[in-house]
């Protein structure tokens, strides 16, 4: 399969807010966007989204992950920016539409159909700088895609920033372009000079998140991770791990911690980052001051996968979904 996210579907929906009001959503051929270039998101970067997962089960019919959770998280995004906030049942809606249009190309499990809903500020006002756009677009792309560990999954190699903040603490929970423009620098940077995959940033000894994902500590017993407060982004499989993992006997310590305490636990513990493209992926060396630590033994431990499998069973429809977090399509 090609590259996560460059293959998509013949159709997509979308959505315009104009006139102080939702119109009807169309579902229509993929096709380039018409639009002013004086739109507001080219200039103040009026834009949010979301990203999550449908899975077709050997039943053929499609279920999509935590949908309502995912449109709920994007209202945030959106009020957050002073965009038009789309109902949680018009987004879920755009959606279902577009899933049940494309349940024939979406592949197998661990193969499945990412969905990428998009919220954007139409509004032509290049002297709108100081104020919100009144017009917008809301659009449903959806990706088929592969197994994120197919070939097998390395554990992954990270930098431990201890100055810099991935975003600031007013947009850290908003999942909105700008903090992945912001991260981009810093993690090419630390690529070119470490041989590094991510970024873990901790301003002042805070440890928050990579780029794009969360991060877990994970020992037989007990799940570490920071609680939730505005200045990370409060993913869905964080979240899901923590419910999948207390229901498993786990502790959850949703507590926050510092660099000190990470570089001392990381002997004993394992680390994972989260995310809905790559589940939970084993952290095998922290990388701080120029010091290597290698976490626990540098191999994808026995509870990251035992608790990676048991979120994975649910989605691919293996074990039973005690939280309701699936969709029928
Ligand atoms: C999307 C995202 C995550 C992961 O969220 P999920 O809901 O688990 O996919 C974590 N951190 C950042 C910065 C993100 O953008």
């Amino acid at each position: 399969m090609s590259q996560f996210g460059t293959n998509f579907c013949d159709n997509f929906v979308k959505a315009r807010y104009e006139d102080g009001a939702w119109q009807a959503p169309e579902l229509v051929p993929l096709e380039p966007l018409q639009m002013h270039p004086a739109s507001h998101v080219f200039h103040y970067a009026s834009t949010c989204f979301e990203g999550f997962k449908a899975y077709r089960w050997s039943d053929g019919k499609a279920r999509v992950f935590r949908l309502a959770d995912h449109a709920t998280r994007m209202q945030g995004s959106a009020r957050s920016l002073c965009l038009p906030v789309p109902d949680v049942e018009l987004l879920s809606d755009m959606v279902l539409q577009l899933v049940s249009r494309q349940v024939e190309d979406i592949p197998a499990p661990p193969s499945s159909l990412y969905l990428r809903p998009t919220l954007i500020g139409t509004l032509p006002n290049i002297g709108a700088a100081a104020a919100p756009s009144t017009e917008a677009l809301l659009f449903v792309l959806a990706s088929p895609v592969g197994d994120y560990f197919a070939g097998g999954s390395r554990p992954l190699k990270l930098l431990v920033d201890d100055k810099r903040a991935r975003t600031t603490e007013q947009l850290g929970s908003t999942k909105t372009g700008g903090n992945y423009a912001a991260a981009l620098g810093p993690t090419l940077a630390a690529r070119a000079e470490f041989g590094v995959d991510q970024v873990l940033f901790c301003p002042d000894g805070d440890v928050q998140e990579t780029g794009a994902a969360n991060f877990l500590l994970i020992s037989d017993d007990e799940i570490i991770t920071k609680p939730l407060d505005t200045s990370f982004l409060h993913g869905m499989t964080r979240a899901s791990i923590l419910s999948l993992g207390r229901d498993l006997g786990y502790t959850i310590s949703e507590r926050n911690f510092t660099v000190g305490d990470l570089l001392a636990w990381a002997p004993d513990y394992e680390a994972a980052l989260s995310g809905t493209a790559a589940c939970l992926t084993a952290v095998g060396t922290l990388v701080h001051n120029g010091e290597e630590h290698t976490v626990r033994d540098g191999k994808t431990g026995p509870n990251t996968e035992r608790l990676r499998k048991a979120l994975q069973d649910v989605q691919y429809g293996l074990a039973p979904d005690p939280h309701g977090w699936l969709t029928e399509v």
